[in-house]
């Protein structure tokens, strides 16, 4: 297939335009720790698939805790075991406890008869570059149906109990990843406490999220983001605004996920009761008043939502004042696991791409003639924004300068070292019943191919990539890289390059996605079978242990 029949067929799938994970994608991933079930020699207890003891740092080390326990224990001379009485039932009793010390040697001696699994680091995290954090505080929300109907983020009915344990487990990680090495003592850039709806949590528990934050790191000048639903922020007499205009950090913001002002598309997502038009109006005065940026989520190209409502809907965000609006291309097609995507009258109602890019082109110029400023895709602030500019979301994409910490449930992490050519992506599982980077997580090893990747991938999602910067990082020039992709992408009218930078056009913003897997494909052949195979929805399916947690801290 030629480079432009291939772009043209990327141009005919689904858009995901956010682009928010980069390169690569959750399926070429692989176990972060070696996994035990190889070892035919072990019992059951030693091949549980999460391999609790063998953990993985963010500079790649392995470090295997089992071995080194096991070879304390065997180093010990065994416990001397003597009969308490000498009644019959005395003497079976030590005999079983014979045998079970004996059970327990023979198992300590097969872990050091496999090996020590320690390895050394990859690379050396630079604790120069900008550091972000992103916690996902929870997995619970509170939507009328099951999920508000698009939604591929982690899921959990809300259940106060169970919540709280799971912000407990979040915190326990998070004290682990920043209590020593190459974390700790850190500045912070800024902070996203997401994940859906992170302020169905309490501000006693986001309090409990900043206050760990603040023990290893130093926050004083980070921005710091707290996303959820409008009711939410109104509820118990704004109790959450109040609080987070009092946290020590450099600039607070709330981000909502408003999707649409529609009263017939809310109920078809079951977010009725989320908030109207009049409060995101109320709450954008109430921020304004008390300092804080405020920021909300738009959805357009919905099942059935005409030109005109979604204008309607832009120009509704505008009004009410929000310092950032971020527009979102709906994604939707049958096998996507949403609960929409299991209908084929909604799937059916949803704009082909050439009819949904021609709605993209013109919220986009409403919203710039409107006084905005795009600064990423899906990005569009305030052009007077000033301090409140939202750092998180354009530093997120900036992989020359920037590292990201995920802590929670399905958080990802990405450090690198270019001048090392190397660097990693870690992916958390829902279920944190495992130490942070143990065999249940998962993770990608980048080689200097696989930066330069991530550097386009991420780097497109801000609409340009400097070409100074990328012949800084990897000493080549990227349009030699981009081979045959770059013509075909430049005819197809996506991209333009001049002397500075390769950017995205308008249309091919829209595109962008096509665009990237495009430039991905022809810079190192992505082969499906490569990596674990694990699809995030595969991961969405686990169950939070959050029991594990409760009564902890
Ligand atoms: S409110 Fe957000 S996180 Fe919750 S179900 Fe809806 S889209 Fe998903």
């Amino acid at each position: 297939m030629t480079p432009r029949d291939d772009l043209s067929a990327r141009m005919a799938r689904p858009q995901r335009h956010r682009l928010l994970q980069g390169f690569p994608a959750v399926p070429t991933m692989v176990p972060a720790a070696p996994d035990d079930e190889e070892d035919a020699g072990l019992d059951t207890r030693d091949r549980h698939w999460g391999n609790e003891n063998v953990t993985r740092g963010l500079d790649g080390a392995l470090v295997d805790g089992r071995f080194a326990v096991a070879r304390t224990g065997l180093a010990k001379a065994p416990l001397e075991l003597r009969l308490m009485g000498d009644e019959p039932e005395d003497q079976a009793w030590l005999e079983r406890a014979r045998e079970d010390q004996a059970k327990e040697r023979a198992r300590w001696q097969r872990i050091v008869a496999r090996g020590d699994r320690s390895a050394p680091a990859l690379f050396d995290v630079d604790g120069t570059r900008e550091l972000l954090v992103g916690v996902l505080p929870h997995t619970q929300c509170v939507p009328r149906r099951p999920s508000c109907g698009f939604c591929t983020f982690p899921y959990d009915q809300a259940d106060p109990l169970r919540r709280r344990g799971m912000v407990r487990g979040a915190l326990r990680d998070l004290r682990a990843l920043t209590r020593e090495g190459p974390l700790a003592g850190r500045q912070v850039h800024a902070i996203y406490l997401g994940g859906g709806t992170a302020n169905l949590a309490p501000p006693e528990e986001i309090g409990w999220v900043v206050q760990a934050l603040g023990e290893h790191l130093r926050i004083a000048d980070a921005e710091l983001t707290l996303e959820g639903t409008p009711h939410l922020f109104e509820g118990l007499f704004w109790s959450h605004l109040k609080a987070l205009a009092k946290l020590p950090v450099g600039q607070r913001r709330i981000s909502m996920g408003l999707q649409t002002f529609d009263e017939g598309l809310l109920r078809l997502m079951g977010r009725e009761r989320f908030g109207d038009a009049a409060l995101v109006k109320k709450l954008a005065k109430r921020c304004r008043a008390l300092g804080l940026a405020c920021s909300g989520d738009l959805l357009f190209n919905l099942p059935g939502q005409s030109l005109s409502q979604m204008e309607r809907d832009v120009d509704t965000a505008v009004a009410a004042g929000l310092d950032q609006i971020c527009l979102y291309h709906l994604v939707l097609y049958p096998g996507l696991g949403t609960p929409w995507s299991q209908d084929p009258a909604l799937v059916a109602a949803v704009p082909n791409n050439e009819a949904a890019c021609e709605h993209w082109l013109r919220l986009r110029e409403r919203l710039l003639s409107a006084g905005y400023t795009q600064s990423t895709l899906t990005n569009f602030e305030r052009a007077d924004v000033g301090e409140k500019r939202f750092r998180y979301e354009v530093a997120s994409f900036s992989v020359e300068r920037t590292d990201g910490l995920g802590v929670g449930p399905l958080s990802l992490s990405t450090f690198v070292n270019p001048a090392q050519g190397r660097g990693l992506k870690l992916l958390r599982r829902k279920d944190l019943g495992f130490p942070p980077w143990s065999g249940g997580d998962l993770m990608y090893q980048y080689d200097a191919q696989g930066l330069r990747l991530l550097f386009l991938t991420r780097g497109l999602a801000k609409t340009r990539v400097e070409r100074a910067v990328y012949r800084r990082l990897f000493g080549t020039e990227l349009k030699d890289d981009l081979g045959a992709a770059l013509p075909a992408v430049l005819h197809a009218g996506l991209v333009t390059v001049d002397d500075e930078a390769l950017a995205l056009t308008p249309t091919g913003m829209f595109y962008a996605d096509a665009v990237v897997s495009l430039f991905a494909q022809t810079a190192r052949a992505v082969d499906g079978s490569a990596g674990g195979g694990v699809h995030t929805r595969d991961l969405l399916r686990e169950l939070p242990h959050s029991g594990d947690y409760t009564g902890m801290g």
